[in-house]
């Protein structure tokens, strides 16, 4: 095994989980954290300023998802969005709700509680790649005269895979159903057409988008303003929906992300697939085992899933713990260690998952970093390898 170097820091291949916000971003938003900082619903000058960079950011999300800016809502992240958009619709006038067990768990836990509150919640089926299995939905959806929404995230966080918002739409539509979806993970990367009634509700998580945290959107078909609920109650802000003082310079940030977004999608999944052809071709080249989950083809820019065979993920991270930062396909709660909830709904056992390791580059990924990390795991896992024969010898 070769020595390498210690670094400064490791390298960041975890931009699916929170992408460092672009420097036009950080610069458009330090204005706002220092003197232009004022409560955007006060009526004096100060406030109307704030307001109109805030009404500002709202216009650059609707392009950015081809919407209308009076439907969007600006929340404090994506889990938020997802909880009004689910509680904020479904219930005696809307009971029921369709989602399948890979979603993300801003989507699965409000449908429990909604469960106990009485909706219909009704799993969809994937198959092993995590596409929705449309026939199956279809007739699930046709089986039933009550009005409800289904819920489908566009590009799963964990195994990459993209759904077929548009076909998704149509089945929902062709039942009298609504359509959410969650975006967090593609917005800006791919379109999404709100605007043509294809998309009811969609989510938007600013952090995964190069934005600030802390601050998300739920974008509603404005026909459907008069049917939500919010979560929130205190002084009205954002037309009733979502109490709560918006913060300008995270307003202003996430509308500088959209921006920057909307005008480089198609440079971006470029970069991002060159990226993942030198990391995959150094990987491969390297000799270890591993096989990709998801989609092969319809799948997140700059996202990997991969699991080795054999090999404990948590232990390779903690091998790659000075160099490279990247997640595992399990998850920590409460003490335990668990595979993720995402994994085995895909059929993968308990074991299987604990092997999933996610690469995900981003923006300021440079080739020389795809190169060194598909060398840097390539150790990694053998070196996690050899202590595994050792101990079965
Ligand atoms: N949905 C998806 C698909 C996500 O990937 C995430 C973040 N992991 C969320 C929702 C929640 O986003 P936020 O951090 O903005 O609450």
């Amino acid at each position: 095994m070769t020595s390498r170097p210690a670094r400064e820091a490791p390298l960041y291949l975890d931009f699916a989980a929170s992408a460092l916000p672009a420097e036009e971003v950080v610069d458009a938003m330090l204005p706002w954290l220092r003197g232009q900082h004022a409560n955007p619903h006060a009526d004096h000058w100060h406030g109307q300023r704030a307001a109109r960079a805030i009404e500002e950011a709202r216009e650059s999300l609707a392009v950015l998802i081809g919407g209308y800016p009076e439907g969007v809502i600006f929340t404090s992240g994506a889990t938020e969005a997802n909880n009004l958009a689910l509680k904020g619709l479904l219930g005696r006038a809307r009971p029921r709700l369709w989602l399948s067990g890979i979603e993300h768990k801003s989507l699965l836990e409000p449908a429990h509680v909604l469960a106990r509150d009485g909706v219909q919640v009704t799993p969809i089926d994937v198959d092993p790649q995590g596409r929705i299995q449309a026939s199956k939905l279809q007739d699930q959806l046709a089986g039933d005269s009550k009005p409800g929404l289904v819920a489908v995230g566009h590009g799963n966080n964990e195994i990459g895979t993209l759904q077929d918002i548009a076909g998704l739409a149509k089945f929902a539509h062709a039942h009298g159903h609504l359509l959410h979806v969650d975006a967090s993970q593609t917005a800006g990367h791919y379109p999404l057409a709100a605007i043509d009634d294809e998309l009811d509700l969609i989510c938007l998580s600013s952090h995964k988008m190069y934005g600030p945290a802390g601050i998300g959107a739920l974008y509603v078909d404005p026909v459907l303003l008069g049917e939500l609920q919010p979560l929130l109650h205190g002084g009205g802000q954002e037309r009733g929906m979502r109490s709560g003082t918006v913060a300008p310079f995270l307003a202003v940030g996430f509308g500088v992300a959209a921006r920057l977004a909307h005008q480089s999608a198609t440079q971006y999944r470029r970069n991002m697939d060159t990226l993942l052809q030198v990391f995959l071709e150094r990987l491969e080249a390297s000799g270890v085992h591993f096989s990709m989950l998801g989609h092969p083809t319809l799948r997140l820019p700059g996202h990997l899933s991969l699991q080795f065979p054999g090999v404990s993920a948590d232990d390779v991270l903690t091998r790659l713990l000075p160099n490279l930062s990247a997640s595992t396909g399990a998850a920590c709660r409460s003490g335990e260690l668990r595979g993720s909830h995402a994994l085995r709904a895909l059929g993968l056992s308990e074991a299987q998952a604990g092997q999933v390791i996610r690469i995900s580059f981003g923006r300021s990924s440079l080739l020389t970093e795809a190169n060194e990390a598909a060398a840097l795991l390539a150790d990694a896992i053998r070196s996690a390898t050899e202590v595994q024969d050792y101990t079965a010898a």
